[in-house]
């Protein structure tokens, strides 16, 4: 039996298509009539999910997570002989998904870099969706790749200061990590060193791993970020070509190293400098933040994710270069894609914009976003949540139940209840989890466990932040 929610009707036998028919298509002129009454099927069940939710995560863990999931396909299952129709299957598993999501939407949903995607960018990655363009070669996406290479170069300039700064549009830090470190291997071989803080991004390592390099050296980064004299000692003694990347945004607290004595020390050593930007990279359009940030252009390379700071549906990441030759080793042939001959009778070449293949237009949800809110618009949404993080780290500082580590950089707050130990912290993390009442992460810091607080969400009220001070109050003293 398909298995119908109460109150939604089934489908109309009157407007069903003849047996045999194919499902409609998303794109043309019709698409949009046969996507218009799914997304009412879709929306509703956004609805309902989060309102059977009724919170930042559903309550009981992962087995009754589990158990819910299976319950709500039924005897069907995922891959029934007979299909339960569009809306059936949009009805449940979309409201399976919602009422059982961590809702970055929720303000006490802020352990990770997690961000809750503004409703503007997620309408145009519904178009994006319906159009299908591939960015890997002109003839799947003639209007795509040419707002794909105006956004790149637009978003390039605001980190760089040159006349020809370009960017890969990614699937986030990681890939842009790992193109980073491939150009600079690149431009120095295999036996280019990776010299990186142990606060770095653990996919900088990871890429020089993947890229078959010699093993990354960590720096130690005892207070949180590169310390400029390791970094001279471990230039200093690091034989043949070396890529340094720094981070401004650190994953777990948010800090960002000295960016303008790391250049420094680079140009002196003849070092290739990449600056891993995915969480503050975006402080750069803050006329009150950007000075944080002094120094970033001067870097062969950067990593910027839209995800974070940038409001965006995953995927949407950067690289971002002061140069577009920087970016030719990645230049490749493909016959069925870039002919010779079709480039050279003007056809543009995409396949070296990145090491995908088939690649969907991220491109197109994020310039609506800019266009959208503009410069002054995310702006505000930056200071907004930032000035939110702050008055966490106040009302956590004056009370005399929890201890707060440091005033945040950027959004990040860590802290711990006064009388907590590790273990206590730990669990206490995990019973919110699983009581479904909050989202918080954990980092270490100073040799002890820390409460990680990241605040992404502009709609975060004080009113939220006492919320959550009194569930940590409650929690603790049970
Ligand atoms: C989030 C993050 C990454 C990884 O980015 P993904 O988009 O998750 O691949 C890399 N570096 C830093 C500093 C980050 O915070």
């Amino acid at each position: 039996m398909p298995h119908i929610a109460p109150g939604q009707p089934p489908e109309d036998p009157m407007t069903a298509p003849p047996p045999g028919t194919p499902p409609p298509l998303a794109g043309g002129p019709h698409g949009p009539e046969a996507l218009r009454p799914l997304l009412d099927t879709v929306l509703d069940a956004l609805r309902t999910g989060a309102e059977d939710r009724h919170g930042p995560l559903p309550a009981g863990g992962p087995d009754t997570q589990a158990a819910r999931v299976r319950t709500a396909l039924g005897d069907t299952g995922l891959l029934p002989a007979h299909g339960t129709g569009d809306h059936e299957a949009l009805r449940t598993l979309v409201h399976t998904l919602a009422a059982g999501a961590a809702d970055p939407a929720h303000p006490l949903c802020a352990a990770h870099l997690h961000c809750p995607p503004l409703a503007v960018a997620v309408a145009a990655d519904l178009a994006a969706s319906a159009l299908n363009p591939s960015l890997d070669s002109w003839d799947q996406a003639p209007a795509a790749s040419a707002l794909e290479a105006l956004l790149t170069r637009t978003l390039a300039a605001e980190f760089y200061d040159t006349p020809h700064a370009d960017a890969l549009v990614t699937t986030g830090g990681t890939e842009a990590n790992q193109l980073a470190v491939l150009l600079a291997r690149e431009r120095h071989g295999p036996t280019l060193t990776v010299l990186h803080g142990a606060n770095a991004h653990h996919s900088v390592p990871r890429a020089a791993w993947l890229l078959g390099l010699p093993p990354a050296t960590e720096i130690p980064t005892p207070t949180g970020v590169l310390d400029p004299a390791r970094l001279a000692e471990a230039l200093a003694t690091t034989p043949g070509p070396t890529l340094v990347t720094a981070t401004a945004g650190t994953t777990d607290a948010g800090l960002i190293d000295p960016l303008t004595r790391i250049s420094d020390l680079c140009d002196r050593y003849g070092a290739d400098l990449h600056i891993d930007a995915a969480y503050g990279g975006l402080l750069a359009l803050s006329p009150r933040h950007r000075d944080k940030l002094t120094g970033l252009g001067r870097a062969h390379s950067l990593t910027i994710d839209l995800h974070k700071l940038g409001w965006q549906p995953v995927a949407a990441g950067l690289l971002a270069v002061p140069d577009t030759a920087l970016l030719t080793p990645l230049a490749h042939r493909a016959d069925y894609l870039n002919a010779t001959d079709d480039t050279e009778a003007g056809l543009p070449d995409l396949l070296g914009r990145s090491l995908r293949t088939t690649r969907r237009p991220d491109a197109l949800k994020i310039a609506t976003t800019l266009r959208a809110l503009g410069r002054d618009g995310l702006t505000a949404l930056i200071d907004r949540t930032i000035d939110t993080a702050h008055h966490l780290a106040r009302l956590l500082d004056a009370h005399p139940g929890f201890e707060l580590h440091a005033p945040p950089t950027i959004s990040t707050v860590l802290f711990r209840p006064t009388h907590a130990d590790d273990d206590h912290l730990a669990t206490l993390r995990r019973t919110l989890l699983h009581q479904g009442r909050a989202v918080l992460g954990r980092t270490h810091a100073d040799g002890r466990l820390w409460l990680k607080a990241t605040l992404l969400n502009p709609h975060t009220t004080a009113g939220d932040l006492d919320t959550l001070i009194s569930l940590l109050e409650g929690s603790t003293h049970r």
